[in-house]
């Protein structure tokens, strides 16, 4: 049998990039999921990619607003009677120098990333603990939550932010069954709209290399020779939830084909 038949998944930012990959994931291996993003209309769509509304809907949610992300938990309850899967990775990112990081950069990287996760996580933790059944939260952190690397302040300031959530929920959830697990990518290049959407032209500039062949540029620097693909790092929230982790949680697992190894 499939490993999910049963539970039912809330990712956020899964209308795009890896956010859809894991909701594809997931859905494949039987949940149902719920696709929350910003735009209400690339929600419904990407939902319909994974079938009919007995499997997978789509509802617009900004999870800097905590009613926002309270309607969303409201919609799953509605459509498959709770949750007990939430994926924190709606995001964004903003690269500039420290000279040139303005108050405005930081404060929508800390309220998409930080702020947001922890409003999800909350609400999440409120659905898991009434329902009395466990379940899991994962965050989508990032390698650079750990590792320095230049022009990328704010970011990765708010992605530690969302590492520390990680730990601090693993401990106060943990007697309710709930699981808190992170998952730091690095260069997931191809199929990410960060990078599509202007990040990949910054960090190009940064590393001197020509846009196009950034994503190989990432795989060079990294242990493995591979390139990182949303769906990698979809392999990683499954491995997560799939049933065989039942003891591990407060976890990060690097999905960067060996970069912060190096
Ligand atoms: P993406 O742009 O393809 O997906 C991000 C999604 O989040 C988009 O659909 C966007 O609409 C949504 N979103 C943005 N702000 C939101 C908000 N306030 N409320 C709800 N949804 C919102 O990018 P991606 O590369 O797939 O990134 C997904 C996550 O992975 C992000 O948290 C990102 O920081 C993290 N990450 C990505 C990489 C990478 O290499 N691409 C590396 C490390 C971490």
């Amino acid at each position: 049998p499939k490993a999910l038949v049963g539970r039912v998944a809330l990712v956020t930012g899964a209308a795009s990039g890896i956010g859809k990959a894991i909701a594809a994931r997931f859905a494949a291996e039987g949940a149902c999921v719920v696709i929350a993003d910003l735009d209400a209309t690339k929600a419904a769509a990407a939902a319909e990619e994974l079938g009919t509304t007995d499997v997978a809907i789509g509802v617009a949610a900004n999870v800097t607003d905590a009613a926002g992300v309270q309607a969303a938990f409201d919609a799953a309850a509605l459509a498959f009677g709770g949750v007990d899967l939430v994926v924190n990775n709606a995001g964004l990112s903003i690269s500039k120098p420290l000279a040139e990081t303005t108050e405005a950069d930081w404060d929508l990287l800390h309220d998409v990333l930080a702020k947001g996760s922890f409003l999800v996580a909350q609400q999440a933790a409120r659905v898991m603990t009434a329902q009395g059944m466990g379940g899991d939260i994962i965050y989508i952190s990032s390698k650079n939550s750990v590792f320095a690397g230049p022009n990328n302040v704010a970011y990765s300031a708010a992605k530690a932010d969302q590492a520390h959530q990680v730990r601090l929920l693993a401990a106060e959830l943990g007697a309710h069954g709930i699981r808190v697990n992170g998952i730091n990518p690095d260069g997931v290049v191809r199929g990410s709209g960060i990078f599509a959407g202007g990040w990949g032209a910054k960090r190009a500039a940064v590393y001197g290399v020509p846009e196009e062949e950034l994503g190989q540029y990432y795989a060079q620097r990294t242990l493995l020779k591979r390139e990182v693909l949303p769906e990698h790092v979809a392999n990683a929230a499954f491995a997560l939830v799939g049933g065989e982790l039942t003891h591990t949680t407060g976890l990060h697992v690097p999905v960067d084909a060996g970069v912060a190894a190096a």
